[in-house]
């Protein structure tokens, strides 16, 4: 068992870079950006998000990425939350960020930064 603690949310910035886009301040290639490796790990390892892409309204992707010194190699990895909840249990709190990736426009935002934390 884990929880989410010590929530950091990008979604005002999200907003910000949105609207920056469809006012034709931000061009879409600066936005749109998801290569191959993120686009696959949203196929594989993703779940769908609730929101429509902001750029092309495409059905997105949500993935979590684990980070931790004490992953070893496995930091920096696309992982389920099933994963997620084994390397808690394994190494204790670890960050995980959420990441939305739309597969077909590349546009990709880090959404939050939260502790995954043991739960006691
Ligand atoms: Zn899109």
């Amino acid at each position: 068992m884990f929880g989410y603690t010590h929530e950091l949310s990008h979604e005002w910035e999200r907003r910000t870079t949105v609207r920056d886009f469809h006012a034709g301040l931000v061009p879409i290639d600066a936005i749109c950006d998801a290569d191959f490796l993120l686009k696959a790990a949203a196929e594989h390892h993703g779940a769908d998000s609730e929101r429509p892409c902001p750029v092309c309204e495409s059905t997105m992707r949500v993935v979590t990425w684990v980070h931790s010194e004490r992953l070893g190699r496995r930091t920096n990895t696309a992982r389920s939350e099933e994963e997620i909840d084994r390397l808690v249990a394994e190494v204790g709190p670890i960050t995980v960020h959420f990441v939305e990736v739309c597969r077909h426009c590349g546009w990709n935002y880090l959404l939050k930064e939260v502790t995954a934390a043991p739960v006691v």
